[in-house]
């Protein structure tokens, strides 16, 4: 027997964010703008920043959100961002493919600050609001590579285990104040990032962009196939939602079973 009810098919279903307000970095594109799709549908006003102008007034204008064109390298910039945050999901990110000997010095850096240092300035901002209204929710998507190494993503791993080391830190300082802090850890996701991957692996590898599906991206994945954003994008509302305030401090692995194994 059905009750004639459709749940929404995004994941949200039982969450009211009406009343809340949320900030997608990265949102122009892939997996923040599945996340940025899915708050605006459990009713949150989210704030869409990101580099891509274009990106972020689409899907500002797709969802009825803010858009916000930033350069999140730049902690300048930064500082104009909206301070009166309840849910923050830092999750603007690159990624670059090179041997460690081969690294450059600036893409090294660049990662770093877009990563983990724009996070860390975010949180600042945000903190004492989310204080204020005893309540928040810190979402950082990581990734796989924030508990596992690859070779020739020196930046990228480096950056992501130092995220997990940012989100522990508010999950404790934000704990008596109401806030939770995760970390969501996808393996490779169907957008722009991994297309962009499959070439640069193969090149790095020597082999064809088939061969990096199957034998580099899910060779550590039980599950044989890429996630798709929207999967993602359910379980940071997921996190957001009621039956979550205990989550805290955690690393959700979202990788078909890769760090199972
Ligand atoms: P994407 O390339 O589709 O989107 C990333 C967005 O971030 C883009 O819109 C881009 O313009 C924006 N961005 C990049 N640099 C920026 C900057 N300096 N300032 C402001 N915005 C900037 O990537 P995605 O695959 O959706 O990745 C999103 C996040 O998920 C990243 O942190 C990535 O590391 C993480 N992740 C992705 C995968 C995957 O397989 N795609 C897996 C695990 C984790």
């Amino acid at each position: 027997m059905t009750s004639g009810i459709t749940p929404p098919s995004d994941g949200t279903a039982g969450i009211d964010l009406a009343g809340r307000t949320a900030m997608v970095t990265g949102a122009g594109s892939g997996i923040g703008r599945a996340c940025a799709q899915a708050l605006a549908s459990a009713g949150a006003q989210v704030h869409v920043v990101d580099l891509d102008a274009e990106a972020a007034k689409s899907v500002a204008e797709e969802i009825g959100g803010h858009p916000h064109v930033v350069d999140l390298s730049r902690s300048d910039l930064i500082e104009g961002l909206p301070a009166d945050i309840d849910i923050l999901v830092n999750n603007a990110g690159l990624q670059h493919v090179a041997p460690l000997t081969a690294f450059p010095p600036e893409r090294f850096e660049l990662l770093q600050k877009v990563m983990v240092h724009a996070p860390f300035l975010l949180l600042r901002r945000v903190l004492p609001h989310m204080s204020a209204r005893s309540w928040g929710r810190i979402v950082n998507i990581s990734s796989v590579h924030g508990l596992r190494a690859s070779a020739f993503k020196a930046g990228y791993v480096t950056a992501k285990h130092a995220l997990e080391g940012l989100s522990k830190v508010a999950a404790l300082e934000g704990a008596p104040h109401g806030i939770t802090s995760n970390c969501v850890n996808p393996g490779y996701v169907r957008t722009p990032l991994v297309e962009q991957q499959i070439a640069a692996q193969a090149a790095a590898h020597g082999i064809g962009p088939d061969q990096v599906i199957g034998e580099v991206m899910l060779n550590r994945s039980a599950i044989k196939r890429l996630i798709e954003p929207q999967e993602v994008a359910a379980i940071a509302v997921w996190l957001c939602g009621p039956h979550t305030g205990y989550i805290t401090g955690a690393s959700l692995p979202v990788d078909g079973g890769w760090s199972a194994a």
